[in-house]
């Protein structure tokens, strides 16, 4: 059998000899697999490159890819995805954040059979800004009521699955990926597994919370229309009001005569459907943007440099 770990790496130089070290040990329990390890280098501009080259002169095991620039980790995941050969597939962070010593139980469960991928979820969420944790949290809430795609709390990206979902995976050919969405939307029969917290090894985290607000934005307009929902539900919601409105116009005019009166309410209602139908505007404009870049069909990922043979450079 044969078993693909996945790596993207962005600006990991410190971080890649532990998770080196790492898969090395772990690979050694793993008797009557072929492993072989994928590194995508997103576009780093530190010493990984270098870094990765020097570790796949010494360890045949190694195939690096090499983006022309950073496309960012759901790139990085698909290029892995589309040049991994594994009967097995598995994807890992490269700061030991998903630990690589849970293989070989996940491993068993997928041979057990009654599975086709393990997937792994954090229980807590220690040494992590609590501020960071509260809006992630929300998050999960709020796309699970409103999207198709079930995701669960505390899900990694860090999960092994059997050559069937991948190639399923890859099919989802989508330029706008959420990862997590597409995995709960595939299907399949999966386990979760759940483990505590690991603190990133060495370097720093590259997820700003802008970074990470706009992905989570990303996930919703990816996996729901509720809000396109809301837009319109809204609009027939304030033209009823606007019908009472009107009615309570012309009855106070036809009762009472026509006082000029009432200028600051006028500008404050003036303003605040002015605000409502800018905000349903922004709402079309953002499932309108994800078509616009989706039809343009551009390819996830372009490769400049690997050591890999027959590998799929454009995608
Ligand atoms: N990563 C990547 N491209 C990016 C950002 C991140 O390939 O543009 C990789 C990064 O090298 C790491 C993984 O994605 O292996 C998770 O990133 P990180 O640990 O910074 O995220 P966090 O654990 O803080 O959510
Ligand atoms: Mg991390």
């Amino acid at each position: 059998m044969k078993l693909s770990l996945i790596i993207p790496c962005f600006n990991e130089e410190a971080a890649l000899p532990f998770i080196y070290q790492e898969l090395v040990k772990v690979s050694g329990m793993l008797h009557g697999y072929d492993v072989e390890y994928l590194f995508i280098n997103d576009g780093s501009s530190d010493g990984t490159l270098a870094l990765l080259k020097e570790l796949a002169a010494a360890d045949s095991r190694i195939r690096y890819y090499s983006f022309s620039r950073n496309f960012g980790k759901e790139a990085a995941m698909y290029a892995g995805f589309c040049n991994a050969k594994g009967d097995y597939v598995a994807v890992l962070d490269a700061d030991l954040q998903d630990p690589p010593s849970l293989l070989p139980d996940m491993l068993k469960l997928l041979e057990s059979g009654e599975y086709d991928s393990v997937a792994t979820r954090r229980i807590n969420r220690e040494g992590e800004p609590p501020i960071r944790s509260f809006f992630a949290r929300q998050f999960y809430k709020l796309i699970n009521k409103i999207s198709d795609a079930d995701i669960v709390d505390g899900a990694r990206d860090f999960r092994l699955m059997k050559r069937e979902m991948v190639d399923a995976i890859i099919k989802l050919n989508e330029y706008n990926r959420f990862s997590k969405g597409i995995f709960g939307w595939i299907g399949f029969r999966t386990y979760w597994l759940p483990y505590q917290n690991v603190e990133r090894i060495a370097g720093e985290t590259k997820w700003s919370f802008w970074k990470l607000f706009k992905y989570a934005i990303d996930g919703i307009i990816n996996f729901s229309q509720a809000p396109l929902s809301i837009a319109s539900y809204g609009g027939v919601l304030l033209t009823f009001v606007s019908f009472a409105a009107i009615l309570f116009v012309i009855l106070r005019r036809l009762i009472f005569g026509d006082p000029v009166e009432g200028w600051a309410s006028l500008v404050c209602i003036i303003t605040f459907i002015g605000g409502v139908q800018l905000f349903c505007m922004g709402i079309m404009g953002q499932y309108l943007s994800k078509t616009y870049l989706e039809t343009k069909k551009r390819p996830h990922f372009i490769i400049a440099e690997t050591n890999a043979e027959d590998t799929i450079k454009i995608n």
